[in-house]
Parts: C-alpha cells; sequence; structure tokens
C-alpha cells in the first residue's frame, strides 16, 4: 500500500523511497530523461536513464529511487519539492495512457464544458478543480464541527418520498410494486426537518442532496444540488440569524483567510429597504465589484409572506388562486400580522430570512408554523383543493401530538463556494454535474429503459 503522499515521501533527503502516481511530463534528453510524477499532494522530479524511454504522459508508475538535493542552480522555487530530485532505481508502468483528449494543464475554461463534463474523470486531475474538491471537502468538514459543538444531530432524510412543495417541479420516480403510483425525489428535506423537530431532535442538520427539474442557469446546476439543511427548535429568527452569521463568519476567516468581509455584523434590510434602495431583493453590496477578495453578506428579511400566483407555480399546478407563498408553505406569518390574513393577505409579511451574497442568494429559511389552523388557513390562501390539503395530512396529524416552534435555513454549498470562489458557474464545485443541456457528467442520463423494465412499472412510451 502507499503510504505517503509524494510531497511528504521527498522530504526523507538522503534515502531510498517508494511513489506511486501519473508521469505528468516527460523530458527527454537523450542520456537522461526526466519525469515529473504527480500525485495528489504534487509533483517531484524523476531523474533516470535511457531506461525510462517506454513511459509517456499520464501513466501511472511505482517508483523505487533515491532523494537527493538538487545543486543549487537547479532549485526550482516555484514548486515545493523543487530542492530536490528523485534519482531512479526501479520503476514499475502499472498502467499505460493513451493520449488525452482534453488538456489538464490549464485552468479549463477554455475547453467546451461538454466535453469536459464527458471526460470529467480527466478534468477533475486539473489543478484547479482538484483545489475545488479540496476546498468544498474543508468547508463540509468546517460545517459538521461547528454544529457537531452546538450539540446539532447529522440526520439522513429519504430519496424516495413524495412531493415537497418548494415552488420547483419535481423529478417523479414509478414504482414497481403500486403500478401507476410514483415517489418524488425531495426538492429540500423541509417536511422530514419540520417532522424531526416533532420528535423531539430539536436540533438537527444534513448536507442534504435536493432535487428539482428546473432549467440550468449558472447559478443552479440541472437536477440536483447541496445544502446545508438546519433545523432548530425553540428558537427565534434572531437565534437562526446569529448562528448562521457565526457559522460562516468563522468559517470564512478559517478556510479563505485572504478574503475580507466588506461589513460585520452582516447589514440586514427588508424586503421593501433592499427593493426601494437596491430594486432588487439580492443586493449586492461589494464596495468594489472588481475585487474577488471582497464577501458582502445581507441578511434580507420582513417579506410579505404571498407573492401573487402564477401559473407557473408548480407546488400547486392550478394556477387558479390568488396568492403563492414567497418562501414555501411552511413559513409562520409575522406574528403582529395574523390579524390581516383574513382581510389582506398581500400585506402579512412572513418570518422569512434570506442570505444574500455579492448579488446571490446563497440560502433561505424562516420560523415555521406550529399551529395547524394557521396551517390549513394557508392552504386555503394558497388555493389548495381538499385532495392537495390531503396531500399534507401528515403533517396536520403530526402537529396535533405537540410541535415545539421551530425554525431553520438552507444555505446552498455550491452555490456559496461559487460566489466566495468566483467560479463562473456552480458546476466548477459539483464533482460530477449535469450539462446545461440536462445530461448526467460521463454516464449521459437520462437514457432509455429496457421493455421489460416498462413492463414491470406498468408504463407505455407515448412517442
Ligand atoms: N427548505 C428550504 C429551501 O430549500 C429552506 C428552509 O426553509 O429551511 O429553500
Amino acid at each position: 500500500m502507499k503510504t505517503n503522499f509524494i510531497v511528504d515521501e521527498v522530504k526523507k533527503v538522503g534515502s531510498e523511497v517508494e511513489l506511486f502516481g501519473w508521469a505528468e511530463t516527460v523530458r527527454d534528453h537523450k542520456k537522461v530523461i526526466f519525469i515529473d510524477l504527480r500525485d495528489r499532494s504534487g509533483v517531484v522530479q524523476l531523474v533516470g536513464n535511457e531506461s525510462l524511454r517506454g513511459i509517456s504522459c499520464e501513466d501511472v508508475l511505482y517508483i523505487k529511487g533515491l532523494v537527493k538535493k538538487r545543486p543549487d542552480h537547479m532549485i526550482n522555487q516555484k514548486i515545493p519539492t523543487g530542492e530536490v530530485e528523485v534519482e531512479v532505481k526501479e520503476f514499475k508502468i502499472l498502467s499505460k495512457s493513451e493520449g488525452l483528449p482534453i488538456p489538464i494543464d490549464t485552468d479549463g475554461y477554455e475547453i467546451d464544458e461538454e466535453i469536459r463534463l464527458q471526460y470529467r474523470y480527466l478534468d477533475l486531475r486539473r489543478k484547479r478543480m482538484l483545489s475545488n474538491l479540496i476546498i468544498r471537502h474543508k468547508a463540509i468538514k468546517f460545517i459538521r464541527d461547528f454544529l457537531n459543538e452546538r450539540d446539532f444531530l447529522e440526520i439522513e432524510t429519504p430519496i424516495l418520498t413524495k412531493t415537497t412543495p418548494e415552488g420547483a417541479r419535481d423529478f417523479i420516480v414509478p414504482s414497481r410494486l403500486q403500478k401507476g403510483s410514483f415517489y418524488a425525489l425531495p426538492q429540500s428535506p423541509q417536511q422530514y426537518k419540520q417532522l424531526l423537530m416533532v420528535a423531539g431532535i430539536e436540533r438537527y442538520f444534513q448536507i442534504a442532496r435536493c432535487f428539482r427539474d428546473e432549467d440550468p442557469r449558472a447559478d443552479r446546476a440541472y437536477g440536483e444540488f447541496t445544502q446545508l439543511d438546519l433545523e432548530m427548535s425553540f428558537v427565534t429568527q434572531e437565534d437562526i440569524l446569529v448562528l448562521t452569521e457565526e457559522l460562516f463568519t468563522k468559517l470564512v476567516k478559517e478556510i479563505f483567510p485572504n478574503k475580507k468581509m466588506t461589513k460585520s455584523p452582516w447589514p440586514r434590510l427588508s424586503h421593501s429597504q433592499a427593493q426601494e434602495k437596491y430594486q432588487s431583493d439580492k443586493p449586492d453590496l461589494r464596495q468594489d465589484k472588481k475585487d474577488k477578495d471582497e464577501l458582502a453578506f445581507v441578511w434580507v428579511i420582513d417579506y410579505p409572506l404571498f407573492t401573487e400566483q402564477s401559473e407557473s407555480d408548480y407546488f400547486h399546478g392550478s394556477g387558479k388562486a390568488k396568492y403563492a407563498p414567497s418562501h414555501h408553505m411552511f413559513t409562520a406569518p409575522h406574528p403582529d400580522d395574523i390579524g390581516l390574513l383574513d382581510t389582506s393577505p398581500e400585506k402579512v409579511r412572513g418570518l422569512q430570512h434570506d442570505l444574500v451574497l455579492n448579488g446571490f442568494e446563497v440560502g433561505g429559511g424562516s420560523i415555521r408554523i406550529h399551529d395547524s389552523k394557521i396551517q390549513e388557513k394557508i392552504f386555503e390562501l394558497i388555493g389548495f383543493s381538499d385532495a392537495q390539503k390531503g396531500q399534507f395530512n401528515h403533517m396536520l396529524t403530526a402537529f396535533k401530538y405537540g410541535v415545539p416552534p421551530h425554525g431553520g435555513i438552507a444555505p446552498g454549498i455550491d452555490r456559496f463556494l461559487m460566489s466566495v470562489l468566483s467560479e463562473s458557474s456552480v458546476r466548477e464545485l459539483i464533482p460530477f454535474p449535469a450539462s446545461s443541456g440536462g445530461k448526467t457528467a460521463v454516464m449521459q442520463a437520462p437514457s432509455l429503459a429496457s421493455p421489460n423494465q416498462l413492463d414491470e412499472l406498468g408504463i407505455k412510451i407515448v412517442k
């Protein structure tokens, strides 16, 4: 087994070491051959004789060799292992590589994205993509540690489930056991996290995959994305804002020490202030929009509970009622505005909070309704039929058995990192994203189901 990464192993100047990795470059100087051997940690220069001649770029190698200090004039200051080289004593080509279909020694932006995604396993060899994966890992690790210290439990919720209305179109999965019935993939774990509060968990989080069949945009991957899903019982909106702000402030300090926050504590704007002052509910409050190291977080609160419903409100589908929830239908109305639900619902404020970073919405959440009467009233205002209400009976039933006041938030991980790293698309942060045309990376799903599979599901394809 390989026990050490290259950059650590070659610190042992004067010793014989064993190295494993890829031949990044091969330079043939006739009698001497130089190879840069790469693994996840970096590269080191190998020197050997003509016996290395059969090696080509991206071949996978085992090397036994002597770590030697380079003469002063040969030192390469640009790489961490630049003071040494490894004299090859023995080697084995563990696997040969053909010429790569895409270059991997550039930042990759110049290559057609469909081709990058087709060969994503090669695309991820490039330094920028590896670094993005490492940063993503560190951010998630930081989040887990931070929340663990504050008594949160990380809990998984189902992927095969029932529709969870977040305003997008569902992905549905046919059931074989109950022909004609369908599961939906969760647009978020919203209902489950609320049920976990009824279950007495009090503090929940999940690095949650969410599925939404929406048209792709730069700040939104097609199909699925990851969010930090979080819910707490016995809290006020203030508690959620303070916790989230502390989490992200500390995360930025630890993982992105070069970034500067425009303002701390983060400014808070009411929805109407944001609209009046910036004509946007996602204002970009950076002082210098060209500065890649500036992070302008801002909270937008006091949203109207409802927006006007449009034909495209998929949570609902009928497009007949006047109102649609601004956030989602479980968001609590402001306690001072409850009376207005009967008289002028459009004036009711919701206890919703959106987190905006450099002009991108990176998260949203709310205090939830924990009174089934109010929940039913909201269902009515958004025009739910009895059948539609029936879809959420489990929530109303659960709320009969002692539900704590609760609330939460769900910052998008891909989106947050995209904004912090000033990446051009969330896909640069997702290891295997779907292309903008909706085909998955490498495997190119969706694909056809076999006639047998369709038979078992009782499905006929209409052309
Ligand atoms: N479920 C919401 C969303 O995915 C977040 C929340 O309200 O906590 O946007």
